[in-house]
């Protein structure tokens, strides 16, 4: 029986990992969850499962649930993300919560030597190099739940990376794919927010069609697997069926399929080192005609050569990188800006940002606070002229 800390329950991994808790409810204990302000979802998942502590970022929130909720403590803040990744309750932490907010509880459940099932990418964006540290020290370990991280991690099979040429990470080239960019510089969020192959959270989503989404999985993959840049390549397949191919040195290309279900790769780091018998949608070898790969278009990737330049300048880049891409897509989906204007502005702030100093969580967190003052500054100045 594995004990499970749910972080951004209320989201669309969130419920993933909530359907695997009900339908393995012999194997996985959920002891805690967590969300942001969305108190009546999260007391609902509470009850379902028999969770007796929760948290709400948002103190409102909080408030509403201690009235109404008497099933167990209610927590509140942002350090009661951090609270529920420590609690030795829990073996396992399912970080699903969006954004930079992800990364304190990250860094607290690896420093006690926990698992953590990692769907929040931007911990590993922001400070990948200090969160290896970490997990090398306590022996704690981040599973991706990302699914190009998690088919990479299979295909890895435990390998070294001196066994490998070259890491191949899929995108699905967004809902823009055949699209002329000129022509997608004024579409809405609505059309925006219609993904072909996933159903994911609102921010990923536009990330996926700037494609800054695969250039945060590059700086992601280079991390998790201690991976040179320069051998972590991107292929456009649109079916999103094939979601990574390692090379080894050898040759030989592994590589793994299935559908596309966050289910799946969530419920394999839970499951590692064992599989687990699942009733997941499956995948016929009939499914496999029609696969296709191109290489990716620039003009159409903007976010794609962001991301690598943020890797390439190191230090709090990448930080820098994820706040102002946060909030410019806020910016978006609230019709502040044009979808046109998003990786204009956010490579106007990354090209503003000196990185100093050495890093460390705190200059991490300051140049996220910089760059996302510096984004709002550089929208306003743009909407003004
Ligand atoms: P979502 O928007 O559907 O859900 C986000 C969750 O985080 C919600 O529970 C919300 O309450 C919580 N949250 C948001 N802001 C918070 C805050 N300030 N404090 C505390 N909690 C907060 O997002 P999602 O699509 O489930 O994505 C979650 C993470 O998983 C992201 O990092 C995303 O990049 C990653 N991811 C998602 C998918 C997917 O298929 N959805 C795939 C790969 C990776
Ligand atoms: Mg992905």
């Amino acid at each position: 029986m594995i004990r499970v800390a749910l972080l951004g329950a209320t989201g669309s991994i969130g419920s993933a990992a909530l359907d695997l808790a009900g339908a393995y409810r012999d194997r996985i204990r959920i002891v805690s969850l967590a969300a942001r302000s969305n108190d009546a979802a999260l007391t609902r998942a509470a009850d379902e499962l028999g969770v007796r502590r929760i948290a709400l970022v948002d103190a409102e929130a909080a408030r509403r649930a201690r009235d109404r909720w008497k099933n167990g403590e209610v927590l509140e803040g942002e350090s009661a993300l951090t609270a529920l990744a420590e609690d030795g309750e829990a073996d396992v932490v399912i970080n699903a919560v969006v954004g930079s907010i992800g990364l304190k509880p990250t860094v607290s459940a690896l420093s006690r030597g926990k698992r953590v099932a990692l769907a929040n990418k931007e911990s590993v964006v922001l400070a990948g190099e200090l969160l290896t540290a970490v997990a090398k020290r306590s022996g704690g370990m981040m599973i991706p739940v990302d699914s190009e991280h998690s088919g990479v991690f299979q295909c890895l099979a435990g390998r070294p990376v001196s066994d490998v040429r070259r890491v191949t990470l899929t995108a699905s080239g967004g809902p823009f794919l055949r699209r002329d960019p000129r022509t997608t510089l004024d579409s809405t969020p609505e059309e925006v927010l219609k993904h072909p192959t996933w159903s994911m959270g609102e921010r990923i989503t536009v990330d996926c069609a700037t494609l800054v989404n695969k250039g945060f999985e590059v700086i992601e993959a280079r991390w998790l697997f201690d991976l040179p840049p320069d051998r972590v390549d991107v292929v456009i397949h649109p079916q999103s069926i094939v979601h990574a191919l390692v090379e080894f040195v050898d040759g030989s290309i592994v590589a793994q399929l299935s559908v596309p279900d966050m289910r799946l790769p969530l419920l394999f780091a839970l499951s590692y080192p064992e599989r687990w018998t699942s009733e997941l949608p499956r995948l016929g070898v009939a499914d496999l005609a029609t696969l296709t790969f191109e290489p990716p278009d620039p003009d159409r990737c903007p976010g794609l050569a962001l991301a690598r330049r943020a890797l390439t300048a190191g230090g709090t880049a990448p930080a820098v990188l994820n706040a102002a891409d946060e909030e410019a897509v806020r910016l978006f989906l609230d019709r502040k800006i044009r979808f046109g204007d998003l990786m204009p502005l956010v490579e106007e702030v990354l090209t503003a940002h000196r990185p100093e100093g050495p890093l460390t969580l705190e200059s991490i967190l300051e140049a996220d606070r910089w760059a996302r003052g510096r984004l709002h500054e550089a929208a306003a100045h743009m909407t003004r002229g």
